[in-house]
């Protein structure tokens, strides 16, 4: 084991941390870990390493997963992040979710290909990690039927491509989440609405649970297992330095500039920048000609300890309450945690992603604590405000951009739209294929690349995904996707 690396994981605000330490009201990134593996440096690497073959600007789950993907295809890979460890930016507060409920087949799809890389993650690393390997947990999830019916959409996709699912009556929900008011409450509303504690006058009609889907253990750990094993491909990880500059001759990316002074070549350059994507575009100067933009939303998760007599961490399951706005599920230590779906009720707090408010709001928070209450109305409110405040990447239509750009070498995989996390392997894999297609003279605009799922052979038509489509009529047009 790697003391330093050891340490870096201690010394990080965990995710989630429910401990009632002086910043538990606050989600990531205020300390910083002091990485110690050579890799791990700002300028570690000597001066004839500066020529790579693809540089992945970012070091999130899905920057790691590319940059493992093109090390496994033989490229030599930077991967470089200005923050001091891997997965340190929105991916550490990352519910990570894995859940199949996307409104479009291709949406169902890639999440039913991306479970796979969760199911035997250490055969997909094929590389050890001195911090351990993350869990999949497999609790289930129920799609609560409301009257919105999203789950109508997503059940001929379920069909057609053999999403295991059940189809629960009131009765059979309320059986199995005995805790659980299943009245109708929404459409969603604020706290503040004279309507709010209205009692419900109908029932919902009852769930639609698909028993693969669960969570990750660790957002963070996930993405240092995927840095170790990109490293064990030969990729090399640079922290705590930024990207200041892309640079490009002839129409063609030509390499990056990092803290303003130390260039490095690359004909390749991956923008995974998470909720600064839109900065990078810029940089590169493709902005104005994606037709699909993205911007970053502030958004809050918040912790409740479970419900007295009932352990959700062991007999919970993930649950989609769309007639409340809300999602939740299980977490260590018999804990819930509840996100929002965007209903349309609440304000959306679009942001600069160098300079937003890291504390949680009161307003919001309690929204989401009295809708969880609705809901599991044995739950109580917390004494104490306790979650965590991070960024989605949303694009126009929540849909991410896995895709070329109009500047040759220069790729993009952006607006995760706080619903990729559980896709990082089958989107690593999409974009490796796409970059080595579109470089050996595939023409990607004309005629999208179809990839095939690694696992279950699933067609992934990534022209879904492409920068200049319209907004997608099918979206949910929430975090959904
Ligand atoms: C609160 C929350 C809950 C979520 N819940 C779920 C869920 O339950 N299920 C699910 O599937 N998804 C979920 N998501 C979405 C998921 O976490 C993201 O889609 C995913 O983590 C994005 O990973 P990424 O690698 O693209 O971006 P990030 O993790 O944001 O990484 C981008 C990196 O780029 C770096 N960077 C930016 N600019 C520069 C620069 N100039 N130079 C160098 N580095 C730079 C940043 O420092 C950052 O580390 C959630 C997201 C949030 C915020």
């Amino acid at each position: 084991m790697s003391a330093g690396v050891a340490s870096d994981r201690r010394s990080a605000p965990r995710k989630h941390d429910t401990s009632g330490g002086p910043r538990s009201d606050v989600g990531g990134r205020t300390g910083a870990p002091s990485p110690t593996r050579a890799s791990d440096r700002k300028g570690a690497s000597d001066s004839s390493l500066d020529s790579f073959d693809a540089v992945v600007v970012g070091a999130g789950v899905i920057g790691a997963a590319i940059a493992l993907e093109l090390g496994r295809r033989g490229r030599r890979v930077l991967c470089v992040d200005k923050l001091p460890a891997a997965g340190f930016g929105s991916t550490v507060n990352s519910c990570a979710i894995v859940r199949f409920t996307y409104s479009t087949y291709t949406g169902v799809a890639m999440a039913y290909e991306g479970l796979q890389y969760w199911l035997d993650w250490p055969a997909y690393l094929e590389a050890p990690d001195e911090l351990g390997l993350i869990e999949y947990r497999q609790c289930g999830m129920a799609a609560l039927k409301d009257p919105g019916g999203h789950y109508l959409k997503v059940l001929p996709h379920f069909d057609a491509i053999g999403v295991a699912y059940e189809e629960w009556s009131t009765d059979e929900l309320v059986r199995r989440m005995p805790i659980l008011d299943a009245g109708v409450f929404g459409p969603p509303k604020r706290p503040d609405d004279p309507d709010f504690w209205a009692d419900p006058t109908e029932q919902l009609p009852g769930a639609v649970f698909t028993p693969e889907a669960g969570y990750v253990s660790d957002p963070q750990l996930t993405t240092h297992n995927l840095q170790r094993a990109a490293e064990a491909t030969g990729a090399e990880f640079r922290f705590a330095t930024a990207v200041t500059a892309i640079s490009h001759a002839g129409g063609r990316v030509t390499g990056v500039t990092l803290d303003g002074d130390t260039a490095v070549a690359a004909p390749v350059v991956v923008n995974v920048a998470g909720p600064h994507s839109y900065l990078i575009n810029r940089m590169a100067g493709v902005y104005e000609s994606m037709n699909i933009k993205t911007r970053a939303l502030r958004h809050e998760v918040h912790h409740a300890p479970g419900p007295a007599g009932f352990d959700y961490e062991r007999d919970g399951f993930n649950i989609a309450d769309d007639d409340n706005g809300i999602y939740f599920r299980p977490e260590t230590g018999n804990h819930i945690l509840v996100g929002s779906t965007d209903p349309r009720c609440d304000p959306q707090d679009w942001v600069d992603p160098d300079q937003f408010d890291q504390r949680l709001s009161a307003e919001q928070w309690e929204a989401q604590m009295l809708r969880l209450n609705r809901r599991l109305p044995s739950l109580g409110v917390p004494h104490e405000r306790k979650g965590v405040v991070d960024l989605y990447d949303v694009s126009d239509d929540w849909i991410p951009v896995y895709d070329r750009t109009d500047l040759d070498g220069f790729y993009v995989a952006i607006g995760t739209s706080g619903n990729q996390f559980k896709n990082a392997g089958v989107a690593g894999h999409c974009m490796a294929e796409l970059i080595e297609a579109v470089d050996a003279g595939h023409d990607h605009d004309a005629d999208p690349l179809v990839v095939e799922g690694r696992y279950t052979g699933l067609p992934i038509d990534m022209g879904n995904f492409s920068r200049n489509r319209e907004v997608n009529p099918d979206s949910s047009m929430s975090v959904h996707g």
